[in-house]
């Protein structure tokens, strides 16, 4: 039985570094590719937004001497470009993926709209939404929980190296405990770091989950949606 038919994944860049120092790590992205088919497959409903920072961050750009809108929008672009990468793995194990984009860049991706989006997820299709929110100075972040709250998932899956939300840094502090459960009054009120601010606020003005989760261990995002307790659910 699934728990959730329909889910916005979000996904960060860095993740898709694996053990390299930049880019894309193929090894990596297909086995995300294939823990994605596998749920697909179960008849679930994915959307997908990935982060560019392993390609191009917006603030790294100021750095560098470049306009911030600039930057960001290099940002973006980078996301396009991880997008099309998760899309043509999943392509080559035989699940249909599409990309749409924030922004017009056709023919990389038709432009996003909801109505698109549900047409392609009734058609099988696993949807990537690439360019972030189309606006610089937010993050994928919020382009997941904007997303997610537009198509009506009815869960935001934040897949990352850590395998949920701890007391404090579990790669830092070895006595840092996880939690199950949080409301996200908790994680506010206890300054847990869950997604940024602006794309917290979003999910929880709109009732949208979020379950931070580990997903560098295979299998996990199908346990996950056959209800197995993975991660921490942080809910109103
Ligand atoms: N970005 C943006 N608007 C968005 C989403 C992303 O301007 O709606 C840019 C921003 O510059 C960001 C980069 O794209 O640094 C990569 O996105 P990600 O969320 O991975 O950035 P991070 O939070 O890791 O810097």
């Amino acid at each position: 039985m699934l728990k959730y038919k329909r889910v916005l994944l979000k996904l960060s860049g860095e993740a898709l570094m694996g053990a390299d120092k930049y880019g894309i790590n193929t090894k990596v992205l297909n086995e995300y590719a294939e823990q994605i088919k596998e749920v697909a497959q179960l008849g679930v409903e994915v959307g997908i937004v990935i982060g560019g920072g392993n390609i191009f961050r917006g603030l790294s750009g100021v750095n560098k001497g470049f306009d911030r809108v600039k930057g960001d929008q290099m940002g973006m672009l980078a996301t396009v470009i991880n997008s099309i990468a998760i899309q043509s793995a999943l392509n080559s194990i035989g699940q249909k993926a599409k990309v749409l984009t924030s922004i017009n860049m056709a023919p990389v991706g038709e432009i996003y709209s909801k109505d698109k989006a549900l047409e392609l997820f009734a058609q099988g299709y696993v949807v990537i939404i690439g360019g972030g929110t189309g606006n610089p100075f937010f993050t994928t972040d919020t382009a997941s929980s904007l997303r997610g709250v537009e198509i009506e998932a009815e869960v935001l899956l934040k897949g990352t190296r850590v395998d949920g939300v701890y007391t404090a840094d579990p790669e830092k502090d070895p006595a840092a405990i996880k939690y199950d459960e949080l409301s996200f009054d908790e994680a506010y009120n206890k300054n847990l770091k869950v997604m940024d601010l602006t794309s917290f606020a979003m999910c929880k003005e709109n009732n949208l989950p979020i379950i931070v989760f580990d997903m560098n261990t295979a299998g996990n995002l199908k346990k996950l949606l056959l209800g197995e307790k993975i991660g921490t659910i942080v809910k109103n």
